[in-house]
């Protein structure tokens, strides 16, 4: 387990190093914000711990950078004991958890391993429905490893019936997700997107996950597995 710590203290951080190097783990030290936002980029880590206070960025700023960039290893927050910011808001930016300092080495350790068994939570998982996947953070659709091209509302509209695959989906309850609010117009727009979608993601695969589920809604199926509803 890779382990990067960033702390400006460079005693604190060489006694945890030493700790967490006899616990078994590869540790690396950055002294400031940048340094640290700068190795968790470029290499894979498995947990890192953020002081907050660090010269030049602080370290809600480096775990705010680093979930923009997508990178989702878990933070323990190393805050101050009566410091200026909140813990709340330490978790608010994307950091796992938090330990006040000054801590004992025995309770970092345990809040360690309690990340490091929780893993990566992911704030935008990839959706995949059979052979179809779609990735919300970078906006891309593939099916059976090909891209697909969508626009903004029928990429809205793939996301809804993925969060519900196999559920059947009422246009009413369809316009209500993927529809601005307020949305008065014709439920039948629903069958015309219905009618892109299954042009992109079917009918170039000679698929038929989307299903018309007659005077209920829609319903999309995983291609992978034989549906036992289906007729
Ligand atoms: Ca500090």
């Amino acid at each position: 387990m890779r382990v990067l710590i960033v702390e400006d203290e460079l005693r604190l951080a060489t006694y945890v190093k030493r700790g967490l190097e006899a616990e078994g783990f590869t540790v690396d030290v950055a002294l400031d914000g940048e340094e640290g936002l700068e190795r968790a980029l470029t290499e894979e880590y498995d947990i890192i711990t953020l002081d907050i206070m660090l010269p030049g960025m602080n370290g809600y700023k480096v775990c705010e950078q680093l979930r923009a960039n997508d990178i989702w290893t878990p933070i323990l927050m190393l805050t101050a004991k009566d410091g200026e910011y909140d813990e709340a808001e330490a978790l608010d930016m994307g950091a796992d958890d938090f330990l006040r300092k000054p801590f004992s080495f025995v309770v970092l350790l345990a809040r360690i391993r309690a990340l490091l068994r929780r893993g990566k939570t992911e704030r935008n998982p990839v959706l995949t429905v059979g052979s179809l996947s779609l990735d919300p953070s970078s906006r891309t659709v593939t099916k059976q490893g090909s891209p697909i091209e969508l626009t903004p509302r029928e990429f809205s509209l793939l996301e809804y019936l993925m969060h519900n695959k196999s559920d059947v989906l009422s246009k009413r309850q369809i316009i209500d997700h993927v529809w601005d609010w307020g949305y008065d117009g014709d439920e039948n727009i629903v069958e015309v997107y219905m009618g892109y979608l299954r042009k992109k993601i079917d009918t170039p695969f000679e698929a038929k996950t989307l299903q018309t589920v007659r005077g209920i809604g829609y319903r999309l199926l995983d291609d992978t597995v034989r549906n036992s509803t289906d007729a």
